[in-house]
C-alpha cells in the first residue's frame, strides 16, 4: 500500500540516515511522513516521501506549527546529536539538542494534542557491568553510560516517560545496536561527516578510496580478540519504527525496546564479508578505541513480543551488499570523498 490515506506523521530528523529510511517505510504502509529538519548534519536530497518543514527541534512554535499544519497524529523523533566523541568534548551542546529538544518537542505535542511518539534512543543507554562479557543485553539491564551522548538518550526517554505518565502519551523508546546498509533502491543511505562507522570506513578501503582501516584491538575477551556488535538493518529498523507506531499500547503507557538482529558479529568477521563483497579490505591493527564495550549484542525478545517486529535483512552479507551498492554509487554526501559516477 501507498499514498497517506494513513495520515501525516511528524518526522523530526528525516533528512537523517535512519530518518530517511524511516520515512520511505511509512510512505510504502500509506502515512505522510513529514520531515521537519534543520539539515545541520541530514540531506535535502533525501527527504523525497512527503513535505518538508525546515525548522530547528528546540523551536516549539515552528514544531506545533508544523503539527498543526499537517493534522499529524503522532512523532517520530530523530532529531539530535549522535557522535559519541564529539559529546565528550561538547556536552551541553548534546543536553540542549538531544534533552532540550525533545522537551520542547513534547511542550509541543501536548498543546498540539499528539498522543503518540516514537523516540530514537540507543543501546549506548547500557554500560558493560553488570552482566557476563557475552551475555545478550535486555531492557532491563542495569543503566550506565559510557559518554554524555548516552546520558543524553537516556535523559531523553526519562522525560518521555514522565510525559506519558503526565498528560496520557503513548511513548515507544526503540534502543538501537548498530545501524547499517542502505536502501536497495539507491536513493538513500549512510552519509554521516566525517564517517567513523566499522562497514562504511572497511568499504571505503575495499575500494580504495578511504584509508587503510585499522581495527581497534583485538585483546578483548571475544572469541577472535575483536569486538562483537549486533548489526541490522537500516529497513529493519525502519520497520520497527512503523511497527512501534502502530502497536496497541494504552494511553500513558511507555515502553523501551531494544532494536537489534539479535547475534553478534566480530569486526574480523565484519572485515571477511567486505572482503568477500568488495575485495581485499586493507587494514592494521591499532589500540583499543576509548569506550569500546566488548560486546553490544541486543536480546531482541521484547521487540518480537510487543511489536510484533524481528529482523528480516540484518544477517551480514545482506548488509554488506547493500551498503557496498550505496558506497558504490552515494546519492548525497561523501563530499570529496568519492567521484559519482555516470550509471
Ligand atoms: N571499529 C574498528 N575500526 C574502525 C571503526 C570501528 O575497529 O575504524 C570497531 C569499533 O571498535 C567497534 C566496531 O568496529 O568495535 C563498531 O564500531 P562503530 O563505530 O561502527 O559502531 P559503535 O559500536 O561504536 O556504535
Amino acid at each position: 500500500m501507498s499514498g497517506s490515506n494513513l495520515g501525516a506523521v511528524l518526522v523530526t530528523g528525516g533528512g537523517g540516515y535512519i530518518g530517511s529510511h524511516t520515512a520511505k517505510a511509512l510512505h510504502e504502509r500509506g502515512y505522510l511522513p513529514v520531515v521537519f529538519d534543520s539539515f545541520s548534519s541530514g540531506s535535502r536530497d533525501a527527504v523525497r516521501w512527503g513535505p518538508l518543514v525546515e525548522g530547528d527541534i528546540r523551536d516549539a512554535d515552528a514544531l506545533a506549527r508544523a503539527m498543526a499544519e499537517h493534522k499529524a497524529a503522532a512523532v517520530i523523533h530523530f532529531a539530535g546529536l549522535i557522535e559519541v566523541g564529539r559529546s565528550m568534548n561538547q556536552p551541553e551542546l548534546f543536553w540542549e539538542h538531544n534533552v532540550g529538544g525533545t522537551a520542547t518537542l513534547l511542550g509541543a505535542m501536548r498543546s498540539a494534542g499528539v498522543g503518540r511518539l516514537v523516540f530514537s534512543s540507543s543501546a549506548a543507554v547500557y554500560g558493560q557491568g553488570g552482566r557476563g562479557p557475552l551475555e545478550a543485553i535486555s531492557e532491563d539491564a542495569l543503566k550506565a553510560p559510557a559518554s554524555p551522548y548516552g546520558d543524553t538518550k537516556l535523559a531523553g526517554e526519562r522525560i518521555i516517560e514522565s510525559a506519558c505518565a503526565a498528560f496520557g502519551l503513548t511513548g515507544v523508546a526503540l534502543r538501537y545496536f548498530n545501524a547499517a546498509g542502505a536502501d536497495p533502491s539507491g536513493l538513500i543511505g549512510e552519509a554521516h561527516e566525517p564517517e567513523t562507522h566499522l562497514i562504511p570506513l572497511a568499504i571505503a578501503a575495499a575500494l580504495g578510496d578511504g584509508k587503510p582501516l585499522t581495527i581497534f584491538g583485538d585483546d578483548f575477551d571475544t572469541p577472535d580478540g575483536t569486538c562483537l556488535r549486533d548489526y541490522v538493518h537500516v529497513n529493519d529498523l525502519a520497520a520497527a519504527h512503523v511497527a512501534a507506531l502502530e502497536a496497541s499500547l494504552g494511553t500513558g503507557v511507555f515502553e523501551a525496546v531494544n532494536i537489534g538482529g539479535g547475534s553478534g558479529r566480530s569486526v574480523r568477521e565484519v572485515v571477511a564479508a567486505v572482503s568477500e563483497a568488495a575485495g581485499p579490505v586493507p587494514h592494521s591493527l591499532g589500540p583499543r578505541r576509548a569506550g569500546d564495550p566488548p560486546s553490544l549484542v541486543a536480546d531482541v525478545s521484547r521487540a518480537a513480543e510487543l511489536l510484533g517486529w524481528r529482523a528480516q535483512c540484518s544477517d551480514l552479507a545482506t548488509i554488506v551488499r547493500d551498503a557496498l551498492a550505496w558506497e558504490s554509487r552515494p546519492a548525497y554526501g561523501r563530499a570529496g570523498r568519492r567521484p559519482v559516477s555516470a550509471p
